[in-house]
C-alpha cells in the first residue's frame, strides 16, 4: 500500500510482553504446570468474590456498561480521601498513560523519564512524536532526581517516575521526592506510576497521594493488575487534580471500562483480606527469595515492589533458558539493557522453594 503513515511512526517498536501460559505451551510443548515469575500478576489468582461477581454478570454482558462509572470511582475516591472527579478510569493503566500523552503532547512536546523504566513511557512517546529524553538509572539504580531535573527544557510537558521502579524494584525517600517536586515547574506533570505501590513496606518511602493532597503537579497511576489479582480484566486509574481529571475523562472512549471489570473493580477494591494477605506473601517471598539468592553469591536489587531484579552473571541466559523448557518462566532484561539479570516475579512459598531448587540444580 502506498499510505503516508505519519513520519515519527517509523521507528516504532513492538512492547515485548511476558509470555504467557499459552503461547509457552504452544511454544515448547510442554504440557505440564507452568509457573508465571515473569509478569509480575498476582500469585493468589483473583479475588473470589470478584469471580463470583463476574459470573453472576456473564448474562448481561449484552448490555453496555454505565459510562461514567461513578461507582467505582466513588469506592475508589474514598479510598483515597479524594473526591470522585479527581478520579480518572482506564483499561488497564496504560490506558490512562496514554490518556496523559492524549492531553499534553504535541510532536515535539519532551518527555523525560529514566532507562530502563516501564517500556509502555517510550512506546507512547513514540506513537505520540514525542521527544525522548531517557536518564540512566543512578549507580543505585535507583531514578536520578538530580540528572532529571538538568534534562528539564521549556518544551518539556511529563516526567513519569514508576514507583516502585520497573524492573529494579527500586524506590525514593521521601525528602528527596520533596526536594524534587519543589524543583518542577508547574506546567510540567509529574506522573508517579504506583503500580507496585501497595508493595512499599518502609515507612521512609512515600505515597504519591501525599504531594498530590500538598498541591504538587502530580498524578498517580495505580492498576488493579498486581494488588487486586485483576490483570487479565484490565483495569487500571489515575488520581490527580480534579480539573485535569476532568480532561482526561473526556479523552477517554466512552466505555472504555467493560461491564466485568467495572462491577469487579467495585467489588475488589472494597476486599481488604486479599490485599493483605497479598502484602504478607510478597513482603515474605521477596525476602525469602532476596536472602536464598545472596547466599547462592549473587547480587539482588533491593525492592520495595513483588518482583526481584537478580544478577546471575554469565549464567543469566541459560539459567532463563534452561528453566523455560521446565515451564519455569522468569523475564529476561536484555530488552531493557540488563542482560546478566533477570526479574523475578514473587510467587506463593511453595512455588518460590520450587524455583530456588531448580536454579541450585542447574549451578
Ligand atoms: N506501570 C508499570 C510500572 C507497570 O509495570 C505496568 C505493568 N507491567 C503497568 C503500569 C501497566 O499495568 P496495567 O496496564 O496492567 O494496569
Amino acid at each position: 500500500m502506498k499510505l503516508k503513515i505519519k513520519s515519527y511512526l517509523k521507528n516504532l517498536t513492538p512492547y515485548p510482553p511476558g509470555k504467557t501460559i499459552d503461547e509457552i505451551k504452544r511454544e515448547l510443548n510442554v504440557s505440564g504446570k507452568i509457573y508465571k515469575f515473569n509478569s509480575n500478576e498476582s500469585p493468589l489468582g483473583p479475588p473470589e468474590d470478584v469471580v463470583k461477581v463476574i459470573k453472576k454478570l456473564a448474562g448481561e454482558v449484552h448490555l453496555y456498561p454505565e459510562a461514567g462509572y461513578i461507582e467505582l470511582k466513588k469506592a475508589i475516591a474514598e479510598e483515597w480521601g479524594v473526591s470522585p472527579s479527581a478520579v480518572v478510569l482506564g483499561n488497564g493503566s496504560d490506558e490512562v498513560i496514554e490518556l496523559v500523552f492524549k492531553a499534553l503532547i504535541e510532536p515535539g512536546d519532551e518527555v523525560i523519564f529514566t532507562q530502563p523504566s516501564f517500556l509502555m513511557y517510550e512506546k507512547f512517546s513514540e506513537i505520540y512524536g514525542a521527544s525522548i529524553k531517557k536518564v540512566p538509572l543512578s549507580s543505585a539504580y535507583t531514578h536520578d532526581l538530580e540528572k532529571i531535573l538538568k534534562n528539564l527544557s521549556s518544551r518539556t510537558k511529563v516526567i513519569f517516575l514508576d514507583h516502585p521502579h520497573n524492573p529494579t524494584g527500586s524506590t525514593i525517600k521521601r525528602e528527596n521526592w520533596q526536594k524534587f517536586l519543589r524543583r518542577v515547574p508547574e506546567d510540567v506533570l509529574v506522573v508517579i506510576d504506583e503500580a507496585y505501590g501497595d508493595f512499599i513496606t518502609d515507612p521512609s518511602v512515600p505515597l504519591g497521594i501525599e504531594f498530590l493532597k500538598k498541591g504538587f503537579p502530580v498524578m498517580i497511576i495505580r492498576t488493579f493488575s498486581k494488588s487486586y489479582g485483576l490483570a487479565g480484566l484490565r483495569l487500571g486509574y489515575g488520581i490527580t487534580h480534579s480539573d485535569f481529571a476532568q480532561i482526561l475523562d473526556s479523552l477517554r472512549q466512552p466505555f472504555n471500562l467493560n461491564i466485568l471489570s467495572y462491577k469487579a473493580g467495585i467489588t475488589a477494591i472494597k476486599n481488604k483480606k486479599y490485599l493483605e494477605s497479598l502484602k504478607n506473601l510478597i513482603k515474605d517471598g521477596r525476602e525469602f527469595l532476596s536472602s536464598e539468592f545472596k547466599k547462592l553469591g549473587f547480587r539482588v536489587l533491593p525492592s520495595q515492589a513483588n518482583f526481584i531484579m537478580v544478577d546471575f552473571g554469565k549464567k543469566a541466559e541459560d539459567i532463563y533458558k534452561k528453566l523455560m523448557k521446565k515451564g519455569i518462566l522468569l523475564r529476561p532484561l536484555k530488552a531493557y539493557g540488563f542482560p546478566t539479570f533477570l526479574r523475578i516475579s514473587i510467587g506463593v512459598p511453595e512455588e518460590n522453594r520450587l524455583l530456588l531448587k531448580e536454579i541450585k540444580n542447574l549451578l
